[in-house]
């Protein structure tokens, strides 16, 4: 029964995140993206994470954090 939910919310939080979505920092300098949300890469952010599409990420010319390479 454990087993049986655990599969339940698996499944219903992997239908509800988007897969290619990652993280930025709105400070307008950044030129990084994040896929993980607690990187230490974004602990020195003093403005808001954004949360936005891969793709809008690169088409703003973002590159990959050199913390998750
Ligand atoms: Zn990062």
């Amino acid at each position: 029964m454990k087993t049986l939910l655990l599969l339940i919310i698996f499944f219903t939080q992997t239908n509800f995140s988007q897969p290619n979505a990652v993280y930025i920092c709105s400070s307008g300098t950044s030129k990084k993206y994040h896929y993980k949300q607690d990187c230490r890469g974004l602990k020195n952010c003093q403005y808001k994470l954004l949360k936005i599409s891969l793709d809008k990420a690169v088409k703003e010319g973002k590159t990959l954090c050199k913390w998750e390479k």
